[in-house]
């Protein structure tokens, strides 16, 4: 399973975070991924890193 430093929003910290790829919206042009801090355990929905194509913030 990947693991990626993300921010958790429990622990106010960068921890590892354990990737889940949500199967059913692999195929929609917005990828959804779960993010489990391996920390406390918390999970969240985010949206992918990525790279440069997108600057819709
Ligand atoms: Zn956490």
């Amino acid at each position: 399973m990947p693991t990626e430093k993300r921010f958790c929003d429990q622990c106010m910290i960068r921890t590892d975070h354990d990737v889940i790829e949500d199967p059913e919206a692999i195929y929609t042009y917005k990828r959804r991924r779960l993010y489990k801090c391996r920390e406390c355990g918390h999970t969240s929905y985010k949206r992918g890193l990525r790279p440069s194509s997108e600057s819709v913030y």
